[in-house]
């Protein structure tokens, strides 16, 4: 675990923020106060004597001084860049997630605070403006599952049938997952997550529950597959249709909140849920290797729902 911090962005405050510039700014300062991002109009504040704050910028056009925290869910941080750095490095680099205390005795945080610095980044790593999955010529995946807390930690969490939420995942093969959270997967529900996410032309794959029996006329096609032991075990069928990509999805999510999380409750299921989400979205069969991973995931520091929030937590 440690051979990996050997970067300079895990030991020097300085390379860790010229490191979160280059993410947060690739090309060139932008000033958070007024938007400002002609370089000619923003000056970096030099200077030998240690008065100014490191990395201190000056816009010429509003007179607002500015670091690449300003703005940021690190604002307000107390933790230095070196350990965000590290935080965000080992929760995008592990398929199954890390958990709160694994980032307390790895990075030498409390564990309050690695659990709140575990939560800002997944904050970060929410998409905010996705796209329409699929299209013309492609097909979408949709499946449901159930998540429950059936750990013997989950003590006071109620247990059982009844009390298990549900995701309702979707998959283009190939490219991307979008996963919801909700209480009861119902056909309205189910149509509603369909027909605001995937494109109508799309052609649509799911298993036979009745649950997409209609919504599934409103795409250009829909195919089903029949499995499960009392369905004959049919996972890609005649036409080369198949769930197995969207199961898959599931099988690493509910994996990771077996096997490393143990079980979070319902108000922070979706959270979770956004964090596998993004690591299958920027995962390395796309090309995508851990350190870029992490940096784009930094670079959704600057959310909006982040910008003002109080941090003084972490
Ligand atoms: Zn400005």
């Amino acid at each position: 675990m440690t051979a990996k911090f050997q970067n300079a962005i895990f030991q020097n405050e300085d390379k860790a923020r010229e490191a979160l510039e280059a993410v947060r700014w690739p090309d060139g300062p932008v000033c958070p106060h007024c938007g400002n991002s002609d370089g000619e109009k923003i000056a970096k504040v030099e200077g030998k004597k240690q008065s100014h704050r490191p990395g201190l910028h000056y816009c010429n056009e509003c007179a607002g001084q500015f670091t690449v925290t300003v703005g940021t869910v690190f604002e307000r941080s107390k933790v230095p860049l070196t350990k965000w750095w590290m935080a965000a490095h080992l929760l995008n680099s592990s398929k199954k997630g890390i958990s709160a205390h694994q980032i307390h005795r790895t990075i030498g945080v409390t564990y309050k605070t690695a659990w709140f610095m575990m939560h800002r980044l997944r904050e970060a790593m929410v998409e905010t403006n996705p796209s329409p999955m699929g299209g013309s010529g492609k097909s979408v995946q949709a499946d449901e599952t159930y998540y429950g807390n059936s750990s013997k930690r989950a003590k006071g969490y109620k247990k059982g049938h009844r009390h298990k939420q549900q995701i309702v995942a979707l998959v283009e093969p190939g490219a991307r997952v979008r996963a919801f959270h909700v209480k009861s997967a119902t056909k309205e529900g189910v149509r509603n997550i369909l027909v605001t996410n995937v494109d109508r032309k799309s052609e649509l794959h799911t298993d036979n529950s009745r649950l997409y029996d209609e919504v599934g006329k409103e795409f250009a096609g829909h195919k089903t597959v029949t499995h499960g032991w009392n369905g004959g075990g049919e996972y890609v069928g005649k036409d080369g249709q198949t769930t197995n990509n969207v199961e898959n999805f599931f099988g690493v999510f509910k994996r990771g909140m077996r096997g490393t999380y143990h079980f979070c409750s319902e108000k922070h299921l979706a959270r979770y849920v956004a964090e596998f989400e993004f690591r299958y979205n920027n995962r390395s069969g796309l090309g995508i290797e851990d350190g870029e991973r992490t940096a784009i995931a930094l670079r959704g520091i600057e959310g909006k729902r982040l910008t003002y929030r109080p941090t003084d937590q972490a």
